[in-house]
């Protein structure tokens, strides 16, 4: 089988050299194989995207040097390739982990769950759940939604299904059972959650090998626990170091001359 990889950018700003950084080591994982590169655009939070980024990132990493056989842009055999485009999808994924019953409501503010963390937070992850909402009874969920509450849905984790894997760059990665809770794959909003739709878009795109920033490692253990549910194979993993500032912080727009745009117009080529 061809090796596929794919680079899954958020369209929320400027393009900056860790993105850039990132997009490269991917691509050079799957050309080296003569594997397939796929772009896809992450743009499901609509809070957060910024108007212009998504083809503003697609033309840095053009100027790059990069290029992709399957994207928003070029189209391709899994169209379409932007998330907000694939709403039916993560719908349909999700009616399947809740007639299987792996999805249950939860209720919780943001608040209430921060003041209830157990467990430290790592960077990237989100905060640990403490189960409060995992056995409400039919008849309160019944009650609350009438009353007008809204809730998200948790993936129900089996801390017995939680299994160490090996990343290509980080070697075997051991998750602590008790640091991963259940997780919201549909939020309150209606909107999927990234750990579905990532997983969802991965299968369906048939990617073989995921390289990414390591912010991300810790949640491939959620990940897998999809992949599982969909019954589906995993992808290889491999997380890859972020470019930090001299401060020592991940690159943003608090640091300067770091955007392809800077460099770009600083004439670089
Ligand atoms: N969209 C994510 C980000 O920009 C990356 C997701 C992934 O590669 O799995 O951080």
């Amino acid at each position: 089988m061809t090796s596929r990889g794919r680079f899954a950018p958020s369209p929320t700003g400027l393009t900056h050299l860790g993105t850039a950084s990132t997009a490269l080591l991917a691509w050079l994982s799957v050309r080296a194989q003569r594997g397939a590169y796929v772009m896809r655009m992450e743009d499901l939070d609509r809070r957060r995207v910024v108007a212009g980024s998504a083809d503003g990132i697609l033309g840095d990493l053009r100027w790059f040097g990069l290029d992709w056989d399957e994207g928003p842009d070029v189209g391709g055999p899994h169209a379409p390739y932007a998330q907000s485009e694939r709403g039916p999808r993560y719908a349909a994924a999700f009616e399947n982990l809740r007639t299987a019953g792996l999805v249950y409501p939860c209720f919780c503010s943001r608040k209430d769950i921060q003041s209830a963390a157990s467990a430290p937070q790592a960077p990237g992850d989100e905060a640990h759940y403490p189960g409060t909402c995992r056995d409400l009874a039919q008849s309160e969920v019944v009650r609350r939604v009438s009353s007008g509450a809204a809730p998200a849905w948790r993936f129900r984790v089996d801390r017995a299904g939680i299994i160490p894997f090996t990343d290509r760059v980080r070697g075997r990665y051991e998750a602590d059972p008790g640091s991963i809770g259940d997780f919201v794959v549909l939020r309150a909003d209606g909107v999927p959650a990234y750990q579905l739709a990532v997983v969802v878009d991965d299968i369906a795109m048939r990617i073989s090998e995921v390289v990414r920033g390591e912010d991300l490692l810790a949640s491939t253990v959620r990940q897998l626990l999809l992949y599982r549910a969909f019954e589906a194979t995993p992808p290889v993993f491999a997380h890859v170091p972020l470019l930090l500032g001299d401060d020592g912080a991940r690159l943003s727009k608090r640091h300067q001359g770091v955007t392809l745009r800077e460099l770009r117009d600083a004439g670089e080529s």
